[in-house]
């Protein structure tokens, strides 16, 4: 995702898919635009009693196919083109596997790292106060994402009850479990990839104890290490921003996150080589799967690498020149919005439960996840074949045709 303008890069991937399915020319002209965004302005007593105003947004882009879902970003660089293009990559990841809801995003710009922790609840508080009267179980479910997480997923849910004086666990997911978070949720989106990838692999005929190289050993890609570590794959290379490591016979990733958690990094785990952060996409493996940053495989480094398939934890890890590369090199890319849906499954999960007031085990959670990403995996598969076109596209077409529908149906072209 370009840094400049991620709204019109978001709009470019529809224009893309477009060229393939031609939609309505009316529903076309509407998904040129978020339905409604949102702008807040957020006072804020600051420890030392002066106050600080932050900016946030909550943009709601589609709401055909279900209320608006997506997650809260609190990050200095959010802006309102970048939660505009967020909530229409939501709209394609819930559309491709194909749960009722529709796409939504929120941000806050800020550091959360350089407030105390009474800074931070009066600032989640005062961010759910200023959208409350946009956000509901029947209208747009927010949830975390980068520098959000159940804590303050808690706080937002406490502010938006004592408003409207009534218990609506439903208002927002990724909630701790004590007040109705949903089992699984913790590593859904971790477990999801696991799903498509197993599928990916099989079609690739790759080995169950191929090699895999994870860049970020972060939230997302610790839970992708653990379960394929766990699911016989070699987890060969591992890096964070301090560096990488790696051994082909498979490195511990339990031990590499003790040593991670009490060290702050990988970096110097003794069962391994260890190398800088770049090196990372220089090695020869089986399975690659960036879980950093947008943009970390681009033009510069792009030519470094060799696998065979590629999926995307991370959102927008691909540059577009490098992507282009890797698919003259025919290297397979599960997309994000298919590849890291699993979160947002589980939250709805967690809202159908929250709805009924009767919580699911662990067991059930897993089996209905892995059967809406097996399903969407063998769609998107499909499409991709009858379009003869990547598997990019192929979610693309496939969500786009399904919020047409939804649209159309509803009579609104
Ligand atoms: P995180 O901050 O926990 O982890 C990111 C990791 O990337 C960190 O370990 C960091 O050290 C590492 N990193 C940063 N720069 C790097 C570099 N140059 N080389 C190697 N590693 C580097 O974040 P996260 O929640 O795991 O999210 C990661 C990605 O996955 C993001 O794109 C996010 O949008 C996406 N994602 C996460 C979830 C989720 O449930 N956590 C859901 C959907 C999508």
């Amino acid at each position: 995702m370009g840094k400049n303008d991620p709204f019109k890069n978001a709009m470019r991937q529809l224009a893309e898919a477009n060229e393939i399915i031609s939609i309505d020319k009316n529903i076309y002209a509407q998904l040129q635009h978020p339905q409604r965004v949102l702008e807040v302005f957020l006072p804020i007593k600051m420890d030392d009693g002066h106050v600080e105003v932050f900016t946030g947004w909550r943009s709601q882009y589609n709401d055909a196919r279900g209320p608006y879902k997506g997650g809260i970003r609190f990050h200095p660089d959010v802006s309102r083109s970048e939660v505009q293009a967020l909530s229409a990559w939501m709209t394609w990841k819930t559309a491709v596997v194909n749960i009722p809801l529709g796409g939504g995003k929120g941000g806050v710009a800020v550091d959360p790292k350089k407030l105390s922790d009474r800074e931070l609840q009066e600032l989640s508080r005062s961010y759910m106060r200023a959208i409350a009267k946009f956000v509901g179980p029947n209208l747009d479910i927010p949830a975390p994402d980068v520098y959000t997480d159940p804590r303050i997923m808690g706080w937002m849910l406490d502010e938006y009850e004592k408003m409207f004086g009534a218990h609506t666990p439903g208002v927002i997911t990724g909630k701790p479990l004590s007040i109705g978070g949903s089992e699984v949720r913790e590593y859904s989106t971790a477990q999801g990839a696991v799903y498509v990838l197993l599928r990916a692999a099989e079609k690739l005929g790759l080995a169950k104890n191929s090699t895999v190289a994870i860049q970020g050993f972060g939230n997302a890609g610790s839970f992708m290490a653990e379960l394929l570590e766990r699911a016989g794959y070699r987890v060969a290379v591992l890096s964070d921003s301090h560096g990488t490591i790696c051994n082909y016979m498979g490195l511990k990733v339990a031990e590499v996150a003790t040593h991670k958690k009490n060290t702050g990094s990988v970096s110097g785990y003794s069962g391994a080589n260890n190398e800088g952060e770049k090196h990372c996409l220089e090695h020869e493996v089986d399975i690659l799967i960036p879980a950093a940053l947008e943009n970390s495989i681009n033009a510069e480094n792009v030519n470094l690498i060799k696998t065979k398939l590629i999926v995307e934890l991370a959102n927008g890890p691909i540059s577009q020149e490098a992507e282009k590369v890797l698919n003259r090199k025919n290297i397979l890319i599960v997309p994000d919005i298919l590849a890291n849906a699993g979160g947002v499954v589980v939250s709805y999960f967690e809202q159908v439960q929250n709805a009924s007031g009767y919580y699911w085990k662990k067991e059930e959670v897993l089996t209905r996840l892995k059967e809406i990403m097996d399903l969407a995996f063998d769609e998107v598969w499909k499409e991709k074949e009858k379009n003869r076109t990547t598997m990019r596209l192929g979610a693309y077409t496939l969500a786009v045709r399904r919020v047409e529908a939804a649209m159309k149906d509803r009579g609104r072209n």
